[in-house]
């Protein structure tokens, strides 16, 4: 976009305070992650959850002077206010206008599963056909979908824009902001079935999305989308994909036998190798190939940008890098969009230096002049220490970089250079086009090599948050359980990444994890669950706020309270006994507990209880008995005291099975984790940690020879072992060595053999075709489930992962 503040407030009838002259090219949202200020205004977007008017200041301080809120603030100098009456009309109404005054080809992306991959491919394969914009991560709601519209700029020739919708009578809304000339509809599952009555309904509402559309690409295999779209739209060009032969677009060969995939496209045929062949894969490449066929790219082409695909890993990586160092690999593909979210990703992390190594951005079109000035101003707006530049095209612009920048042919280049060697204590982006293999640099710079990991994905534990957000009321706070080292994964990584996805409130069990929060600067507020009594004064001093459990830790807490002279009434969090007898205030003492708690200068910021058995199914009866109590005896401490605090009960599977019952606040644990005991909730939710290795040796033992300790284990004919560099230290019981555990390789489960050692054991690999050494194993999550594995230790999950011993080293993913 690129308006005036003036154009902007007419299109939007907005008051202007300030300058009406200055000119908006973004529109940044969060404080937090702008990367650029140039021409860049900021919207306080107010939701019914959340008011962005909080983050004014953190975005005037980054140096942003225009501001688009409902509300001016007059202490903040020198700031141009677009003042607006609802923050989320307005945006809706200037990406309307914004997009029917633009002149490019659009598809607009709607279903239930698979629209961000469908939207990243068709972006991988049209990228250097067309200049293209599209979405920027899966930003497709209300106000993402806007947000998304604004970034067509004048040399856009097809916009790719992913819509979605959760309730009824959501896309109305959309459509009339965004009217697509190709619709796509991917497949129809019940991800957010929840909200509609019926499958129908939920269809129903999607496809009103091409109600201008001129021509509708859906999958056929669905017989009631079928029966829909022919009813509704026989007016428009429709072609159908899918797996079934009665599809305009479909695969014609035997998938499980044939090498090649034959897809047959109104009597034409292509055909492509493919790895990955299961059906969600193969029914999105048909949609693929249905969209570039309308877009007239040839055949041969089509070929090539499938087969490019398959190498494509979507996701920004961090690790830890030697000397301090943080290393954010992002050397998948390159391009200025793909620049600016790296560059957003960087704003994540508060290192104060950082380098950045820069590739040639190769296959586009344009004047390099010009697009090497625009990624030079990016840059030399985030001050980075060093720029490496590696390429010839980017090296003759060198002198545009205002940082210390050097430039090499090739990453050998660099590499041999030693520059890298000499980086402490930074952050450094490695982003570059694939021919590079920037990635080389990430194995020189990374901190160990290590075999064995637990890699957290952090997407997943978002989604996992957002899942059992849909199911709760609006206004319903939320906190996450971080104790014991957040299950094991990593307490600071962890509540780092809630706090930046703004969760209300973290949980820990001891005060020391509370402090070691505090310490590396989470100041989100903190309940500390056992505060023992040695451990008072930390409380006070590290703003924590403890959990009080009986009138001895009352006492003590209060008598510390008033010692350290802290002036204004000390949050605490009571807790009631309803059931579990583990800890809590028991139904006779709340008369005494309302009268001491009034006498002290206290602030009862919660008043809490924890289910015993919600995810139990046979034990419906007792919860409700809990649920009773808590609601019971809360009532009467809320109307004693005169105020209402926060009421919370629910764990993860009471916030999936008691709704109902979510008070003011729910309390997250496993099943941020991804991890629910229903299977039908456990679909929705995605895996979040993975125990991964790799095989040190593989050996042929023989009949009548002996593998491990005490010879336990003694095969009867001639065997292949593998020895996994994994043992009882690192977490694993011995109790599932000798066949009583498997783990995974290739996709396959091969049985530990013998006992296990303290760093090391065996498994059987016999029946694991081409298996070699340096091959991964999974310890869990894929195959074995996390689940399964729990199974062979004859324990829970949350024991299982809270055992993973510190030494195996944790790696965090973010897209
Ligand atoms: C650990 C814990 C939770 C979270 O339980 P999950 O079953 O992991 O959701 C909630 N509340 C309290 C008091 C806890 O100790």
């Amino acid at each position: 976009m690129n308006y005036t503040v003036q154009q902007i407030a007419e299109i939007t009838n907005a008051e202007v305070i300030g300058d009406k002259n200055l000119v908006v090219k973004n529109i940044a949202y969060d404080s937090r992650i702008i990367y650029s200020i140039k021409n860049t205004a900021f919207i306080a977007i107010n939701t019914h959850k959340n008011s962005g008017e909080k983050f004014i200041e953190a975005a005037i301080d980054r140096g942003i002077n225009i501001i688009i809120s409902e509300h001016q603030y007059p202490q903040f100098e020198n700031i141009t206010w677009i003042i607006v009456k609802n923050s989320v009309d307005f945006l809706q109404q200037l990406a309307k206008y914004h997009f029917e005054n633009s002149h490019l080809r659009s598809i607009g992306i709607t279903g239930s599963n698979g629209k961000t991959i469908l939207k990243e491919w068709l972006y991988q394969c049209l990228w250097n056909e067309f200049p293209t914009v599209k979405s920027p991560k899966s930003f497709n709601s209300q106000i993402g979908l806007p947000l998304s519209l604004l970034q067509i700029n004048d040399s856009h020739q097809l916009g790719i824009f992913e819509v979605g919708i959760s309730h009824p009578n959501e896309m109305e809304k959309l459509e009339n902001i965004f009217h697509p000339q190709i619709g796509l509809l991917t497949h129809i599952g019940n991800a957010h079935a929840a909200n509609f009555s019926s499958e129908e309904e939920l269809i129903d509402e999607k496809i009103k999305l091409f109600k201008d559309s001129e021509i509708i690409i859906y999958n056929g295999d669905h017989s009631l989308v079928d029966q829909k779209i022919k009813k509704l739209y026989s007016d428009k060009k429709l072609i159908s994909y899918g797996l079934k032969e009665t599809n305009d677009v479909f695969i014609k060969n035997n998938i499980s036998k044939d090498e090649n995939i034959l897809v047959e496209y109104f009597g034409e045929e292509i055909s492509f190798p493919a790895h990955q062949r299961d059906e969600a894969t193969l029914t999105n490449a048909t949609a693929l190939i249905a969209v570039l066929k309308v877009l007239q790219v040839e055949n041969k082409k089509i070929i090539e940008k499938i087969n490019l695909l398959k190498a494509i890993e979507m996701r920004l990586e961090a690790i830890e890098g030697n000397k301090g160092n943080i290393v954010i690999n992002d050397s998948f593909n390159l391009d200025l969009d793909s620049l600016k979210t790296a560059l957003q990703f960087l704003k994540e992390y508060n290192k104060p230096k950082k380098s950045l190594v820069l590739t040639d951005i190769v296959g586009v079109n344009t004047n390099s002049k010009e697009l090497y000035e625009e990624v030079s101003e990016l840059v030399n707006e985030q001050y980075f220490d060093s720029v490496f530049l590696i390429g010839n095209e980017i090296s003759k612009f060198s002198e545009l970089f205002k940082s210390k920048t050097f430039t090499f042919i090739d990453t050998k280049e660099l590499i041999e250079s030693k520059h890298l060697s000499e980086i402490e204590n930074q952050i450094i982006l490695l982003k570059g086009a694939r021919k590079f293999e920037i990635e080389k640099l990430k194995d020189i710079l990374e901190l160990r090599k290590h075999d064995t990991v637990l890699e957290v994905n952090l997407n997943a534990i978002l989604h996992n948050i957002n899942y059992h957000k849909s199911l709760l009321k609006p206004g319903t706070k939320m906190m996450a359980m971080v104790k014991a080292n957040a299950y094991g994964l990593g307490s600071y990584e962890i509540s780092e990444f809630l706090q930046h996805h703004h969760i209300d409130y973290l949980g820990v069990a001891y005060v020391d994890e509370g402090v070691e929060l505090r310490k590396k600067g989470i100041t989100t507020p903190i309940i500390v669950m056992n505060p023992e009594q040695h451990s008072y004064q930390t409380i006070i001093e590290y703003n924590l706020e403890p959990e009080i459990y009986s009138f001895r830790v009352l006492e003590l807490f209060y008598e510390a309270v008033q010692k350290s002279g802290y002036d204004k009434k000390y949050p605490i969090h009571i807790k009631l006994e309803t059931g579990m007898h583990r800890l809590g205030f028991k139904d006779f003492e709340l008369d005494q507990l309302s009268e001491t708690l009034s006498e002290k200068n206290l602030k009862v910021q919660s008043m809490f209880s924890h289910l015993s058995s919600s995810d139990m199914p046979e034990e419906k009866e007792f919860t409700f008995k809990q649920l009773d109590i808590f609601e019971k005896n809360s009532s009467f401490l809320t109307e004693k005291l005169g105020y209402s605090p926060l009421r919370h009960i629910l764990n993860s599977s009471g916030i999936t099975s008691y709704t109902d019952h979510q008070h003011d606040m729910v309390r997250i644990g496993i099943g941020m984790l991804g991890e629910s005991p229903d299977t039908e909730i456990q679909k929705q939710l995605q895996s979040v940690v993975s125990f991964k290795t790799v095989i040190s040796q593989i050996s042929m033992v023989e009949n009548g020879e002996s593998v491990g300790y005490s010879r336990k284990f003694k095969p009867d004919h001639l065997t292949k072992i593998a020895t996994i560099p994994v043992g009882y230290a690192d977490g694993i019981p011995r109790l599932i060595g000798n066949q009583v555990g498997s783990l995974g390789v290739n996709k396959i489960l091969a049985p530990i053999v013998g006992n296990i050692c303290m760093d090391m054991m065996m498994i059987n690999v016999e029946n694991i075709p081409n298996v070699k050494e340096g091959d991964m194993v999974t310890v869990f999550n894929a195959k074995p489930s996390l689940k399964e594995f729990a199974g062979y230790c004859k324990t829970i999950t949350y024991e299982v992962l809270t055992s993973i011993s510190p030494r195996v080293k944790r790696i965090y993913i973010k897209d």
